[in-house]
């Protein structure tokens, strides 16, 4: 028998709940479940006016459930109840009436060929889908995979984060609940080296849908690489420029800074980690920055007047000190935070203060290293083209904004900069309409919009002699 993972609240130490950390044996029989779904058609042969309607079902109960999914994943993550409910479950129940909407409208091409032929594509489901999830948005990021891997037709094996498995079993719940067949959508809860590692290296799933880390992607890439050569596509970390001009509306860009970096406590992929000041407003935008920041309310996630939770464990909350640490060491000057909360029922908590390093270099570790936490370094720019060098000289590409009322300024910035998604006079806008993914090392292939079903139908091409 598998052991147990205890789930604790970051907040207080409570437990919320333990699963088991299942094993090869264990993911062995649920990739066999998943796979005998995929064989005997249960889901993909049913119409596809029947299968739309199970994943519209699925979005409208996870809205029902909205209030409950909130609060699990709060307990989970230590991110606030609105930031669960409005970051977390809303976007995923968004994202299964968005893809129920594919469901019939997947289809293939006639091709006008040379020859006395008829050639013609059939999109067909890849099969068996290991999705390999984060904490950070747990029940979001399972949606972006699993909903279009459902809408093509594919079985899946999700493998939550080890910190926040409940709302994926409870998410499976609610699919079942709505109608998804038995075995279509399997979880295989456990730690990344048992049951993620497990997975990775089955011969018997033919594609992995991975978000996390770089350092997990290239594991992913070797297991695949040694076993059946299954398909990937890779969402990454991220070190995204938050650019501000001069002419920018000072107090929308100066909010978009704030929770750029401080919504979800820092721990977002496209948090806007690296902030480039023009150096005409830099002074003052970093007062009105730091001014801001002083006021968050950190506390009780659950608690409403909450701002900022906690960070998700004691490991994550070590790894961004050690990074302030770092970032003292290597000259940067600490204008806020830069230490743990321990105020009043806090000290039970992973409650870190919003934290702004200025006089940043971009050569410095904490300008090149993503630290998934509320800690933002702030960098000075004079020219466009400098803006430009320093957004793109790292090693990720996921997001950027820039802040500026120029018209083709935005748009040349925009072209220039090397990442999946350029925010202007905005941050973190996401629709399920619109792709979401990286360039460079933050990883490859697309979740959401039509970019998405690439990741899940083969193309096949047929040929009939007339
Ligand atoms: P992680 O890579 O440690 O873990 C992600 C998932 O992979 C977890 O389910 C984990 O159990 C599993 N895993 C770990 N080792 C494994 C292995 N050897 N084989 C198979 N699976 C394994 O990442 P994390 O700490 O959970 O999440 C933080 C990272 O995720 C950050 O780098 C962040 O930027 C990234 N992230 C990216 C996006 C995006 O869309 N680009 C979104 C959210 C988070």
């Amino acid at each position: 028998m598998p052991i147990s993972i205890e789930i604790f609240n970051p907040a207080n130490g409570d437990l919320v709940g333990t699963v088991p950390d299942c094993d090869a044996d264990a993911v062995g029989r649920l990739v066999a479940t998943a796979r005998e779904s995929f064989e005997k058609k249960t889901w993909r042969g049913l119409a596809p006016s029947q299968r739309e309607r199970i994943l519209w079902k699925i979005g409208e109960l996870l809205l029902e459930h909205r209030d409950e999914l909130a609060r699990l994943i709060s307990q989970e993550t230590g991110k606030t109840l609105r930031e669960a409910a409005g970051a977390d479950v809303a976007p995923a129940a968004d994202c299964f009436r968005y893809y129920a909407g594919w469901v019939r409208k997947l289809y293939g091409e006639t091709i006008p060929v040379d020859g006395p032929y008829l050639n013609y594509t059939l999109r067909e489901p890849v099969g068996v889908v290991g999705a390999i999830v984060p904490w950070n948005f747990p029940l979001q990021t399972a949606a972006w995979k699993v909903a279009p891997a459902l809408a093509c037709g594919c079985s899946v094996v999700l493998k939550p984060s080890e910190l926040t498995p409940l709302s994926a079993l409870r998410f499976a719940g609610i699919c079942a609940a709505a109608g998804l067949p038995e075995g279509v959508l399997v979880v295989a809860t456990g730690y990344g080296e048992t049951a993620g590692e497990a997975l990775s290296l089955h011969e018997d799933v033919d594609k992995i849908s991975f978000t996390g880390s770089v350092e997990t992607a290239r594991k992913l890439l070797k297991d695949s690489a040694v076993s059946n050569l299954k398909r990937l596509s890779l969402e990454l970390g991220g070190k995204s420029p938050n650019i501000v001009f001069p002419d920018a509306d000072f107090d929308a860009a100066v909010r978009g800074a704030l929770w750029g970096i401080f919504g979800n406590k820092g721990e977002m992929c496209t948090a806007g980690s690296r902030l480039l000041l023009h150096e005409e407003i830099h002074d003052r935008f970093l007062a009105e920055l730091a001014a801001k920041a002083l006021k968050l309310r950190l506390g009780d996630p659950l608690d409403p007047h909450t701002q900022m939770g906690p960070q998700i464990s004691a490991r994550q909350m070590d790894r961004i000190l050690h990074y302030i640490a770092l970032g003292k060491r290597e000259g940067a000057r600490l204008i806020c935070g830069g230490e743990r909360d321990t105020e009043g029922a806090k000290a039970h908590g992973y409650f870190i203060k919003p934290t702004i390093f200025a006089n940043v270099t971009p050569e410095m570790r904490i300008a090149r290293e993503e630290i998934f936490g509320p800690v933002l370094c702030v960098m000075r720019f004079r020219e466009e083209e400098e803006a430009i060098r320093i957004a793109n000289g790292t090693t990720y590409g996921l997001a950027s904004a820039v802040w500026t009322n120029d018209l083709k300024r935005a748009h040349r910035m925009a072209a220039e900069i090397k990442a999946g998604s350029v925010w202007v006079n905005t941050y973190n806008a996401f629709d399920s309409g619109s792709p979401f993914g990286g360039y460079k090392q933050s990883g490859y292939g697309r979740d959401l919009g039509s970019y998405a079903l690439e990741q899940y139908t083969n193309v096949k091409s047929v040929w009939v002699a007339l």
